[in-house]
């Protein structure tokens, strides 16, 4: 029975256990719930200041962390101490960064390329995981503060091309700010709720999710039946937002002004100066026809037209992007249902007109851009809350899973697109007698050998009892969670013996690199059929001398003379055709030899021998 409790601040009725709809942005965070009284999805706010806080960590020389607003302050004075942007850190080694270095004007780890990233500030170091913890540790004392209520359970939201590597250093982080994180969720799926879109379990949508902020961008592409959602595409730039808006801007006063960029590069309080303008000027023109200022005894001035023309080619670097989607998804414009803008950049209207162009209708707009993710959020904490108990959020496996068998190939056990959770599973076997352990390795990717997709994990299966080759039952299954974090058992069926791991990445894959991986593996794709078919006929080559041989040693009194030679010289003949790369000439030769040896295989073929010839080996 769920426990009720009163208010006793507003004599409100509350539920014991509130759960928050976070939304853990890369410039600005928030949190918002359903109103007990209102039943609405609300952002909370201090009295009437903003439901927003800023995503930045300013330390002090004492170490002390301030968040939000106050940290923001610190941007240009205190850069070295002032981290923003620590989810672009999330789950990423330096090599994952090191071509936007220059981005982050704090401190960031590089001794271990390979390695997880870490912060330096003063001498302390501060993994991403840490400092997102600060900032959702904020967002919670915010919503206990206001709600008068203990906040111990949250869903958190993460962008839709998140990997397993960072949705879990998002899970840890609100772990380590006190949080009981039950859902991970996708930011689109979050915004698509948050305008009721899925929350009709008859409704069929497919939805594009339009996602401009400060400085980032990303379109995604949603299916949605039967209250399930399914990320069919993403797409974006990463670097890409509100931020060069301002900057476009700058550069077309300081052209008005005639000062050239380099004379003021170095003069930082001019700059800082002249990009709060640009930025107020920006949102004026949200609402009005031009912008009037003054900047350094200077007379700046724009037009809309102006504005516009000098955003074109960003808009437009959207606009590819979305075209890119629609092709992945294998989608044409007609088949979107709704368009959907999300983060505070979908306010000027060049981009929500050209969006509306693009999609050929109009978009909508009727949720707080910067709220909309958050609010979604709220509603799938209220679904899990079990006040809505009809609904199961859905996303798909960017890239597939499986591990690695004989020959290194990778055989996939769960492929691309599938939807998460899921479940998949099958087994395998042992290759020499009496063979204690076994190597699982997990890999990701959509090429045929591993050693061309990327490894997850890798584990010893030890434990399995001897017996004969090919007599191990080992069943290796692979569970995907609801919050696309994958764990991995293998199980040996005869003996019962047992062993997982949760896959945890080193470090993740950007969605370039997704894409990279995808395009190898088209163009790889006839040379890596090549490929898999001769590790194939070699590793059934393999296996099948290795059996015959056996076979004779056990029962060379079966055999006549004659049988003995002809075996002999066709096993000689498949030794040697492994030795060369032609498919056909192995499965020739392995043909041969089964021609000979099949009569006195049937004569005395025995349990063993019939359990090594069934199942893969690992
Ligand atoms: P977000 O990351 O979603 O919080 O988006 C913040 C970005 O939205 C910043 O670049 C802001 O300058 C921009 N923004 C906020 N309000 C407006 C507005 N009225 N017009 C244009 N851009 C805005």
């Amino acid at each position: 029975m769920a426990k009720i409790s009163i208010n006793i601040a507003t004599g409100s009725l509350q539920q014991a256990e509130m759960i928050v709809g976070i939304d853990l942005g890369t410039t600005n965070s928030l949190v918002a719930i359903i109103h007990p009284e209102s039943k609405q999805p609300t952002a909370l706010k201090e009295f009437d200041s903003s439901s927003l806080v800023p995503s930045v960590v300013h330390f002090d020389a004492l170490g002390n962390a301030e968040v939000g607003e106050l940290a923001k302050n610190y941007l240009e004075s205190d850069p070295g101490n002032t981290i923003f942007s620590a989810k672009r850190l999330m789950g990423k080694s330096f090599n994952d960064l090191k071509s936007n270095a220059n981005f982050f004007t704090y401190k960031v780890i590089d001794d271990d390329a390979d390695r997880l990233v870490k912060v330096q500030v003063g001498n302390q170091f501060y993994s991403p995981i840490e400092l997102s913890s600060f900032i959702l540790k904020e967002l919670k004392n915010r919503a206990e503060h206001i709600l008068k209520t203990p906040v111990s359970k949250a869903v958190i939201t993460v962008p839709a091309y998140f990997n397993d590597a960072q949705r879990q250093a998002t899970r840890d982080a609100g772990k380590l700010a006190g949080l009981d994180v039950l859902r991970i969720v996708n930011e689109p799926t979050a915004a698509s709720l948050a305008y009721g879109i899925g929350l009709n379990k008859d409704e069929e949508k497919t939805i594009a999710v339009y996602d401009l902020g400060g400085g980032t961008f990303d379109i995604s592409i949603l299916r949605i039946a039967g209250g399930i959602f399914e990320v069919l595409s993403t797409n974006g730039d990463t670097y890409l937002g509100g931020d060069d808006l301002d900057r476009a801007l700058m550069e077309f006063w300081l052209n008005q002004i005639g000062i050239p960029f380099h004379e003021i590069k170095n003069d930082k309080s001019a700059l800082q100066s002249l990009r709060l303008l640009a930025e107020e000027a920006k949102k004026t023109l949200s609402s009005s026809n031009s912008f009037e200022g003054v900047w350094n005894d200077n007379r700046v001035t724009i037009t809309v037209d102006e504005f516009n023309s000098i955003i074109t080619p960003l808009v437009n670097r959207t606009i590819d992007s979305c075209s890119k989607a629609l092709a992945d998804a294998g989608l044409s414009v007609d088949q979107i249902d709704a368009v959907i803008m999300v983060g505070g950049s979908t306010r000027v209207p060049l981009v929500k007109s050209s969006i509306g162009a693009f999609f050929k209708q109009t978009v909508n707009d009727s949720v707080n851009p910067d709220e909309v993710v958050a609010l979604g959020a709220a509603i799938q904490a209220d679904i899990l809350a079990g006040n809505n108990k009809d609904f199961l959020l859905l996303d798909i496996t960017p890239l597939s899973l499986g591990i690695e068998t004989m020959g290194g190939l990778m055989d996939v056990l769960i492929p691309r697109n599938a939807k998460i959770p899921n479940k998949a599973g099958r087994q395998y076997t042992t290759q020499k007698d009496g063979q204690g352990s076994m190597r699982i390795s997990v890999f990701q990717g959509e090429r045929d050998l591993v050693q061309h997709n990327r490894k997850l994990a890798e584990f010893n299966f030890t434990g399995i009892p001897g017996m004969p080759a090919g007599m191990p039952k080992v069943e290796v299954s692979f569970l995907i969670n609801a919050d696309g974090i994958l764990s991995v058992t293998a199980k040996e069926l005869r003996s019962g013996v047992e062993q997982s791991i949760e896959v945890k990445p080193q470090y993740g894959l950007t969605d370039e690199e997704v894409e990279a991986m995808l395009m190898d593996s088209i163009t790889h794709a006839k040379e890596d059929m090549v490929t898999r078919a001769l590790v194939e006929a070699r590793t059934e080559g393999e296996q099948i001398l290795s059996v015959t041989e056996k076979f004779i040693a056990k029962n060379t009194s079966l055999l006549t003379k004659e049988e003995l030679i002809a075996t002999a010289s066709a096993m000689q003949n498949l030794q040697m055709a492994l030795t060369m790369d032609d498919k056909n000439l192995i499965q020739t030769k392995i043909e041969e030899l089964n021609e000979i040896s099949r009569p006195f295989a049937e004569r005395a073929m025995d349990a063993a021998v019939g359990g090594a010839l069934k199942g893969k080996q690992v």
